[in-house]
């Protein structure tokens, strides 16, 4: 009973796509792979209203970054296509009217002043209006008008939408794979418009004609669809289709685990909530993105898979790859998941670590002016003895600064530590040592050095710290002697030589 995988990421291009989308096409992508299944990419335009320029470019720009390719989509592999709901618009009507046909749906002609009076009717009666079976008949529509006054306003050329006839006193019994069984009585249900005289059909028709003509297997979208379910089973009954299996995703909780994650909370924290930097076309507001601020793609994957997801086990570092094997949705989780933004610092610093020091060095050479006539080979090698320290390429300058610049200041507070009586002394022989010492390599700078501070029961502080004091300004950095042995014996004499002025 092993049926072909086929899911589909299907977004609205409203705006810039939010975390939350990105990790939902990430848990669509995985469960493609997983399943030697394909991933398709529908682009969800009908509400002409909503639409943004720019927004489908930055949904595949934002996808192809994650390295989440698709298999069908606007202009790949167009099989099912087209991909675009608004290239697709003359398909719907002839389903929303094979709705009116089997009695599923009407024509309702109500205006929306009318439907606002109701509204606040019920309002101010202390109750909620509800447009279904148990006031559709005081409605305007073509249940509670004649079929002749139904002719005439339509041949009128009168505005109207189809409605779904939503069941009274039914159990509907529904099915998704990380809730379980749900059970939802009609007489609760309103009757949703499917299609408006425009000619335009609303997002609930469009997604499941699309999804039934697209041959969708599993339908893998957040929580906040899970409200449509019901409508979308319904759907399915009246055509006599076969529904696909559904997986709705949890929340992404705010930071402090209370609400949903928004784009005011990444500003106020200071983090992303976009994928890569988007500008507002009308505003020209920029948000600020994941891949600008420093993140590499591996990085994003993995912190997003594991909002909602985990793999049952202590493991936390997950490839792309790795993720498509590990991948289950009945693992995906309920409850919502919180947002932790030092957690995804922790994956950065992580894949920090795998990168490339090359491809690291020409990005730290590409923000740094002061770097752009240093030799490349340098700075990589500067790369790979620092970013063990590093989260971001944009750490890299403060943590290596005086791999290019000498020290123009000695921390106060360390320099009260390091620099003692005697301490004069001590650096004047040690300039002598290195002064003599010909192979200057690492090993040759630890063999002289060492041997003369255990020789001469110096103390390892005494020597050590005063020297890191005039080779980097303060107690920090990688190991004295690579750092020595990277600027060179003509500039590290002259670092002593600086120290050794101001002692
Ligand atoms: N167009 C909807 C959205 O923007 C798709 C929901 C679904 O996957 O059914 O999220």
């Amino acid at each position: 009973m092993t049926k072909n995988v086929r899911v589909r990421f299907a977004p609205s291009p409203t705006g810039p796509l939010h975390i939350g989308g990105v990790r939902t096409a990430l848990f669509n992508y995985l469960y493609a792979k997983k399943n030697n299944g394909k991933f398709i990419l529908r682009i969800e335009d009908t509400d002409q209203n909503r639409y943004v320029e720019g927004a489908e470019r930055y949904i595949m720009d934002a996808l192809n970054w994650c390295g989440m390719d698709f298999d069908e989509g606007p202009g790949k592999n167009e099989k099912f296509g087209p991909y675009r709901q608004s290239e697709r618009k003359d398909l719907y009507k002839q389903y929303a009217d094979q709705l009116i046909g089997s009695g599923n749906a009407y024509y309702a002609f109500d205006t929306a002043e009318a439907l606002d009076f109701h509204r606040k009717d019920h309002e101010t009666k202390g109750k909620t209006f509800i447009y279904n079976w148990h006031n559709r008949l005081k409605l305007k529509n073509s249940l509670s008008l004649s079929a002749e006054d139904v002719k005439a306003k339509l041949d009128a050329g009168e505005d109207y939408v189809i409605r779904f006839k939503s069941p009274q006193d039914e159990t509907l019994h529904l099915k998704d794979i990380i809730r379980g069984d749900i059970k939802i009585d009609t007489n609760i249900l309103d009757d949703k418009v499917l299609f408006k005289s425009d000619g335009m059909p609303t997002y609930h028709l469009a997604n499941i004609v699309d999804d039934h003509l697209m041959e969708i297997s599993h339908v893998i979208r957040g929580e906040e669809w899970l409200p449509s379910l019901a409508l979308h089973y319904q759907l399915y009954q009246a055509f006599g289709w076969d529904a696909p299996e559904f997986a709705h995703l949890p929340l992404i909780l705010k930071p402090t685990g209370k609400g949903k994650l928004s784009k005011r909370d990444g500003d106020k924290m200071g983090f992303p909530v976009f994928p890569i930097e988007w500008t507002d076309p009308k505003t020209n507001e920029v948000s600020r993105g994941y891949k600008e601020d420093g993140y590499f793609p591996e990085a994003m994957v993995n912190f997003l898979a594991f909002l909602g997801w985990n793999p049952g086990t202590e493991q936390e570092i997950f490839s792309l790859e790795e993720l498509v094997q590990a991948f289950d949705l009945k693992k995906v989780n309920k409850s919502g998941a919180r947002f932790d933004p030092d957690k995804t610092k922790w994956f950065n610093h992580h894949y920090m670590q795998e990168q490339n020091d090359n491809i690291l060095a020409k990005k730290f050479k590409s923000i740094i002016p002061e770097l752009s006539e240093i030799d490349e080979n340098y700075v990589t090698m500067v790369v790979g003895l620092i970013k063990e320290r590093a989260t971001f390429v944009s750490d890299f300058w403060e943590l290596s600064h005086f791999f290019f610049t000498p020290p123009t200041a000695y921390d106060e507070k360390a320099a009260k530590k390091a620099f003692k009586e005697g301490t004069l002394e001590l650096m004047e022989k040690l300039k002598t040592i290195i002064l003599h010492i010909d192979d200057f390599t690492v090993t040759a700078l630890q063999k002289d050095i060492k041997g003369w501070i255990t020789d001469n029961e110096i103390g390892f502080g005494k020597v050590m710290m005063p020297l890191r004091l005039a080779l980097v300004g303060a107690l920090q950095g990688p190991d004295v002697f690579d750092i020595m042995f990277m600027i060179g014996k003509n500039e590290t004499v002259k670092r002593i030589e600086n120290v050794i002025k101001t002692l």
